[in-house]
């Protein structure tokens, strides 16, 4: 067992019931405060943990980790150490915060290197290179496919065969608490040929979960799916804002673009495989077989219970969606697996996105489209006001989180307001 992972470990840092940040979790993040550059941080409780101080402070000494590597404003060189060295720093993390250390005296140095977290700016952790989105979770894909298609035919013939995917925009990636500018574009009138141009009226979230990678490989490698994990860090939660109106008039013939290219949120916290580790589930059956590069042994799912709010401007939050990535019907592993089969390569810092995921109820539904079934359903918010799709002003709020032998492990949370279109197209 990875040691951080003990279950009865307790620090001598308070951490509040129902924290997402135990001892046992650990992320890894980037924080700032007023008077200081980006630094990487981890996070205990209600506090964020300066690595850099640590780092300083000689915690991590025999490591030999560079001390530029923590005087970061991303922890992509941290990722890129590579697991043996990050699982270390956790590991030692987890040491000099055990309420039973003594070799460390880590408690005298505890005003050098907390910071309440609610005091700093939690920037955006990655420097993302690359983001792809998947589209699997066979209920979602199910959903859409009976919506826009065929209920007959729901699924595409390709859809159990291959994690199907598209290459996103990295640019348009920002950290939770971002505020995101309603998008304009094109979009087609009911029983018109002829398309108008304006704010988007179908504005939508998709509630997924993202991985990063941590090392890289050259053009031309495949990664087996027997070593796909060696090259995952972590997870985040990730809000895959989309268009409705404006994905359905361009989609044809190649997929998803101004739709979806105008924003993604995403967690500031990157949970690392390893904490995740107690967690992992079976997927469920894939029938049929999947061809053999993609078949896989042991359990490759995650428990990650998730949760979807919208909060009306001024108003107090409604549950609008409780779903779970256990349902997940293509894992990570075949995810990345499929995606270098061809010799694509990967770097350090590429962002995939699972696709949304939606569990079989509709209170499982992971995105308005579905919650509201193409706008014929509303759904009552707690203000007495109804939604179809995300009015101006909405904040939208994801949160994730596992659970099990008294320890739960949170992804803290991804958060976005929609402000109103702007009304001219133009930079101010
Ligand atoms: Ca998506």
């Amino acid at each position: 067992m990875i040691r951080a992972n003990n279950p009865t470990l307790k620090s001598w840092v308070e951490v509040p019931e129902g924290s997402d940040f135990p001892i046992q979790n650990l992320p890894f993040g980037i924080f700032k405060t007023k008077d200081s550059e980006p630094r990487v941080c981890s996070a205990i409780g209600g506090y964020v943990i300066d690595l850099a101080k640590v780092n300083d402070l000689a915690f991590f000494a025999d490591l030999k980790i560079p001390r530029a590597i923590f005087y970061n404003q991303y922890i992509n060189d941290f990722m890129a150490l590579g697991k043996d060295v990050t699982r270390a720093v956790r590991d030692r993390l987890s040491e000099i915060l055990d309420e039973n250390e003594t070799k460390w005296n880590s408690r005298d140095m505890a005003e050098h290197i907390f910071y309440k977290m609610d005091e700093v700016e939690l920037l955006i952790p990655i420097n993302i290179r690359d983001y792809t989105d998947f589209y699997s979770s066979i209920e979602h894909a199910t959903n859409v496919g009976i919506m826009f298609r065929d209920p007959a035919n729901a699924l595409m013939p390709n859809w159990k065969h291959l994690p199907v995917g598209y290459h996103g925009r990295a640019s348009s990636i920002v950290v939770s608490g971002t505020e995101i500018k309603r998008p304009k574009g094109q979009q087609i009138p009911k029983d018109s040929k002829q398309p108008v141009f304006g704010p988007c009226k179908l504005l939508d979230f998709e509630l997924e979960m993202g991985f990063v990678i941590g090392q890289k490989t050259n053009l031309g490698d495949t990664v087996p799916i027997q070593a796909a994990e060696d090259f995952i860090f972590g997870m985040c939660l990730f809000n895959d804002w989309s268009a409705r109106d404006i994905q359905k008039w361009e989609y044809v013939p190649l997929g998803p673009f101004l739709g979806k290219n105008f924003a993604s949120t995403m967690s500031p916290w990157i949970v690392t495989m390893d904490a995740l580790e107690p967690f992992r589930v079976s997927g469920p059956v894939q029938d049929p077989p999947v061809l053999p590069y993609l078949e896989y042994e042991g359990e490759k799912n995650y428990d990650i219970k998730l949760a979807v709010k919208i909060q009306p401007d001024g108003s107090e939050p409604t549950v609008v969606s409780e779903s779970n990535f256990k349902y997940m019907y293509w894992n990570m592993s075949q995810q990345l697996t499929h995606h270098t089969v061809n010799g694509c390569n990967i770097n350090v810092g590429d962002m995939y996105a699972s696709g949304t995921i939606s569990g079989k109820t509709p209170e499982s539904y992971g995105s308005m489209l579905e919650i509201s079934w193409q706008g014929t359903k509303s759904v009552q918010m707690a203000d007495g006001t109804e939604r179809k799709f995300l009015a101006d002003g909405d904040t939208v709020v994801i949160e994730g989180w596992c659970e099990k032998d008294g320890v739960r492990i949170g992804f803290g949370e991804a958060v976005g307001k929609v402000l109103p279109a702007d009304k001219e197209n133009l930079i101010a």
